[in-house]
C-alpha cells in the first residue's frame, strides 16, 4: 500500500519510505491512501496482540521490504503483557475496564510505537550504511521509550530533545540515563519549541539527507500504526465476550494514540465512542466546540506528557474528517484541570483501589463526568497511558504512601546521567547535529 501526505504536495511513498522519511517533504504527515476493512469475524481464531496485529498491519506493508516480517516485528516489539482490567463500579449497570498500556520497559504506552519502529528500522538497515540519526522531541515519555528501543543498536544514533524543567524529575532521569548512542538535550523552551525545532530541521531536506536524519515522533507512521493494534485486540475481546462495541477514553496530547484508535475503528474494529481526554491545554476541545482551530502555547499541567498546544496529529484526524460535523461525529473531547486530576487520583484509590498516573486520571475524570445514562448504555474503557511509578512526585503525596516501582524502571534509575543543555531554536540543533556528524565520520 502507498501513503500520501496530508498536505497533498508530496509523491506517495511505500510503507518503508514513510517510516524512514518520518515527515513528508511538503511538511505534511503520511496517511494511508486506502483502508483495509475487516469485520470482527475476519479475526476469528486470532487471540494474541501479535496475531491480531499481523492481520491488521500486513496490508499496509504490502509491496515493501517489511511485508513478510510484520509478525516477527510485532513479536519482538510487543513482548510484554497488555491487560485490560475490569473495574467494580457501584452501579451494576455500568461496565468499565482499564487498559494498562504501561507494562513495557519504560512504563508508558510509548513503548509500543518506539519498539515497533526500532524493530522495523533494524530490519531495513543495510550493513556498511552510515548510521541513521533519529531525532525525537519529547514531552516526557516518548524520549525514554525511543532511547530504550534504540540503545546500543548498531547503526543508529538518537538525539532526544526535552523541555528543560518541564518534565518530571523521574522522567528526566529516564531521558538521560543512556549514554552510548543516545544523546539527550535539555532545551531552554517548551515541548512545542522542541517539536518545532525537529520539524524545521526536517524541512531542510539537504541537511536531512546529508545527515541521514529520521524522526521517531508520533508524526512517524511507524509509531502510530502499531498503536491501532491494542485498540483492535481489546475491542475484539469485548465483542467476543458481549457482542458489544467498546468505547475508549484516551488521555490525549499530540493525538497519536487517539488517531490510532480512530484508524482501528476505520478498519472495522468494534469501537463505539472515542472520547479525547485533555488536560488544561484546550486546543482540541475548543476546536470541536467552536469550529475554530486556535493553536496556542502549551500550559504546564500535572499531566505533563499531554502539555501540547498545537497537536501534530490533528492534521491526520482532519484529513480523515475534513468537515467539522464529521469530526464531531468521530470524536468528542473534554478538558480537565489540575484540581480535578488530583481529586481523581485520590478517588481512584479510595473507590476502586486503582493507582492512576496523572494522565490516566484525566481519562478517569472524563468517564466520571459522563451522564449516567451514557455510562450505562455503553461499555467504557479508560486507557491507562503510564505507570504511576513514573510520577511519584505527584501521586505519592496525594495517596500518602509510596508507589511500587516496576523492576525495569528501577534499573534505569540506577544508571548515571548524560545530558547537554541546548538553546531554543533549530539553529542550535543544526549546529550540534553537524558537529556530531563530523565526529561520527571521523
Ligand atoms: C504521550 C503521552 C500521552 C499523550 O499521547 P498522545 O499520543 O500524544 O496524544 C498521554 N499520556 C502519557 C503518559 C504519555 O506519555
Amino acid at each position: 500500500m502507498m501513503f500520501q501526505s496530508t498536505r497533498g504536495a508530496a509523491a506517495p511513498v511505500s510503507f518503508d519510505e514513510a517510516l524512514i522519511g518520518g515527515l513528508a517533504p511538503d511538511g505534511g504527515l503520511y496517511v494511508p491512501t486506502s483502508w483495509p476493512r475487516y469485520s470482527p469475524a475476519d479475526l476469528d481464531g486470532r487471540d494474541s496482540l501479535v496475531e491480531i496485529g499481523a492481520r491488521l498491519i500486513e496490508p499496509f506493508a504490502e509491496g515493501g521490504a517489511l511485508a513478510a516480517q510484520i509478525p516477527d516485528i510485532l513479536s519482538e516489539a510487543f513482548n510484554f503483557p497488555v491487560p485490560s482490567v475490569p473495574i467494580e463500579v457501584a452501579d451494576p449497570a455500568e461496565r468499565l475496564e482499564v487498559l494498562e498500556l504501561f507494562h513495557g520497559p519504560t512504563a508508558a504506552f510509548k513503548d509500543f510505537g518506539a519498539r515497533f519502529l526500532a524493530a522495523s528500522f533494524a530490519r531495513l538497515r543495510r550493513p556498511q550504511e552510515r548510521p541513521l540519526h533519529i531525532l525525537v522531541a519529547t514531552s516526557g515519555d516518548t524520549g525514554g521509550a525511543v532511547a530504550a528501543a534504540f540503545h546500543r543498536r548498531p547503526g543508529f544514533e538518537v538525539s532526544v530533545l526535552f523541555p528543560k524543567g518541564l518534565v518530571s524529575p523521574t522522567q528526566e532521569r529516564q531521558l538521560t540515563c543512556w549514554g552510548d548512542n543516545i544523546h539527550s538535550y535539555a532545551v531552554a523552551g517548551t515541548f512545542d519549541d522542541c517539536q518545532r525545532m525537529v520539524k524545521e530541521i526536517f524541512l531542510d531536506r539537504d541537511l536531512a539527507t546529508r545527515l541521514r536524519l529520521s524522526s521517531a515522533n508520533s508524526i512517524n507512521l511507524g509509531r502510530l500504526l502499531p498503536q491501532a493494534v491494542y485498540y483492535a485486540a481489546t475491542s475484539i475481546r469485548r465483542w467476543r465476550a458481549s457482542g458489544q462495541p467498546l468505547s475508549f477514553i484516551i488521555p490525549s496530547g499530540n493525538l497519536g494514540n487517539a488517531v490510532a484508535c480512530v484508524w482501528a475503528r476505520r478498519m472495522g474494529m468494534p469501537i463505539g465512542e472515542i472520547l479525547l481526554a485533555h488536560n488544561a491545554n484546550r486546543t482540541v476541545p475548543d476546536l470541536l466546540e467552536t469550529g475554530v482551530l486556535e493553536p496556542r502555547p502549551s500550559v504546564a499541567t500535572l499531566a505533563s506528557a499531554m502539555d501540547v498546544g498545537n497537536p501534530s496529529n490533528l492534521e491526520r484526524l482532519r484529513d480523515l474528517h475534513p468537515e467539522l460535523t464529521a469530526l464531531r461525529g468521530a470524536v468528542r473531547a473534554i478538558s480537565v484541570d489540575d484540581a480535578a486530576i488530583r481529586n481523581r487520583i485520590i478517588e481512584g484509590a479510595a473507590r476502586f483501589g486503582q493507582v492512576w498516573c496523572p494522565h490516566t486520571a484525566v481519562a478517569a475524570e472524563a468517564w466520571a463526568r459522563l451522564p449516567q445514562a451514557e455510562r450505562r448504555d455503553r461499555s467504557w474503557c479508560i486507557v491507562a497511558t503510564a505507570s504511576p511509578a513514573k510520577f511519584p512526585e505527584i501521586v505519592e503525596p496525594l495517596l500518602g504512601r509510596k508507589v511500587a516501582v516496576p523492576p525495569a524502571l528501577a534499573a534505569l534509575f540506577d544508571r548515571p546521567s548524560h545530558v547537554s543543555a541546548l538553546a531554543n531554536g533549530s539553529d542550535a540543533l543544526r549546529e550540534v547535529l553537524m558537529s556530531g556528524a563530523a565526529e561520527i565520520g571521523r
